[in-house]
């Protein structure tokens, strides 16, 4: 942090320490205030729709910020302003930022120039980069064929719905609803292939050549002005991700899954690889992004995607039940000595867990310490090798067809199972 002011210019390093450790000092603060990660999954405790003016009356200046120095509020917004932008210039601006962030991660981050191009220009130009991308390998029937392996998961998930013997069947009746009512989004919005449309989304972008950090600042102004118009107007069906990326997701508000055409490819789809592969890696995907619709966070949207309950107060008690199970069992997994957070992870492990069973049912990661230890203290998801070692571990299937001895690691007593 000291570093990156020096080269701004600042005149006394001693000075630039403490004004630095002041932030962190704020920060701290800020932090330990901040209800925790695992509390931030409960939307009850963090949606408080209230009118500007029951704000300004309720909460005039925060504690914090009325005790803060206006000097230290200062050099914690500078520093957030200036860090922000600081990986955007000279070279060793960039290796300031990089010694702060493998301070914090353990990792340099990749500097190499051929990443930073792809990666910024997929950021900045997704659409636009994407609208080749599939033109070149989102051919052949790609849609219509992840659409019948979404609906074969969808009907391997709701055939499940009769064994759940913890769930009363008005609410039965409600999953089943919400599980077909579930739309999806495959592949790219339509309107990237027609050329004026695509020119249209970025007609008030403009990119030179030669001015890398301009460039960035004409698009975050972009970027600010699209979010803007947004106000007051009815949501659209947009994409949270460019096709090319190679992810998937589920929105609550919307009730949608979404899968870019980067994911429906090797090694997660391939038409020639057999129903085997297909279904365990991308089948398992499509089971992951379905269920997370029935997950802790999930669970509490309707099948428009409003937060309201559908739930019997029998349903519900067991369903937590269930998943303190769930908390527990991932709760228990080590990684460097540091257990992991079963209440953070929650509603990932349980769509781990259900996309496991309902792709199954179909069919008959260069990590560091720091890292990882961040990755346990404000990632959702389980390390990788957790999300193999829980599903696997709850799965009957598994043990079945690998004949796990009943004192195998991989074959515990207690097994959690949620869908
Ligand atoms: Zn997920």
């Amino acid at each position: 942090m000291t570093d990156v002011f020096m080269l701004l210019g600042a005149p006394n390093k001693t000075a630039v320490q403490s004004k630095m450790e002041n932030v962190i000092l704020f920060e701290t603060e800020l932090a330990n205030i901040t209800t925790p990660q695992e509390d931030r999954r409960d939307e009850r405790k963090m949606y408080h729709k209230m009118t500007l003016a029951n704000l300004i009356r309720d909460y005039p200046r925060s504690t914090l910020c009325a005790h803060a120095l206006p000097r230290i509020l200062n050099d914690y917004m500078l520093w957030h302003l200036v860090g922000d932008f600081a990986s955007l210039l000279s070279k060793p601006f960039r290796e300031a930022k990089q010694k702060f962030h493998e301070i914090l991660t353990g990792t340099k981050g990749n500097e190499d120039a051929w990443y930073t191009c792809i990666s910024d220009t997929d950021s900045v130009l997704g659409f636009a980069v994407g609208a080749l991308f599939v033109e070149e390998t989102f051919k052949g029937g790609s849609k219509e064929k992840a659409k019948e392996m979404i609906e074969n998961v969808r009907t391997a998930f709701t055939d499940n719905l009769p064994n759940l013997d913890w769930m009363d069947d008005a609410t039965r009746a409600a999953a089943l609803d919400k599980a077909n009512a579930v739309t999806d989004m495959i592949g790219y919005p339509n309107y990237i292939l027609d050329h004026a449309k695509l020119d249209k989304k970025y007609e008030d972008l403009k990119i030179n050549k030669s001015d890398y950090f301009n460039n960035n600042l004409a698009y975050t102004q972009y970027i600010f002005k699209k979010s803007y118009e947004k106000l007051r107007k009815t949501p659209l069906n947009e994409w949270a991700m460019s096709p090319p990326t190679v992810n998937a997701y589920y929105t609550p508000s919307k009730n949608t899954i979404v899968f870019p055409a980067g994911i429906l490819q090797a090694p997660f789809y391939d038409q020639n690889f057999p129903k085997s592969l297909n279904y365990g890696a991308m089948g398992v995907v499509m089971g992951h992004e379905l269920t997370h619709g029935f997950d802790d966070q999930g669970r509490e949207y309707d099948k428009y995607g409003n937060m309201k309950s559908w739930w019997g107060a029998d349903a519900v008690k067991k369903f937590k039940q269930k998943s303190q199970c769930m908390i527990d069992q991932y709760n228990n997994f080590e990684l460097h000595g540091e257990h992991e957070r079963g209440k953070q992870t929650l509603g990932e492990n349980i769509a781990d867990n259900g996309g496991l069973k309902s792709a199954y049912n179909v069919w008959c990661w260069n990590s560091k310490p720091e890292s990882d230890h961040m990755q346990i203290l404000t990632d959702p998801h389980s390390p990788p090798k957790f999300r193999v070692i829980g599903t696997l571990s709850n799965s009957e299937d598994f043990n079945k067809e690998f004949k796990c001895k009943s004192s195998a690691k991989m074959n515990p007593k207690k097994k959690c199972e949620i869908w």
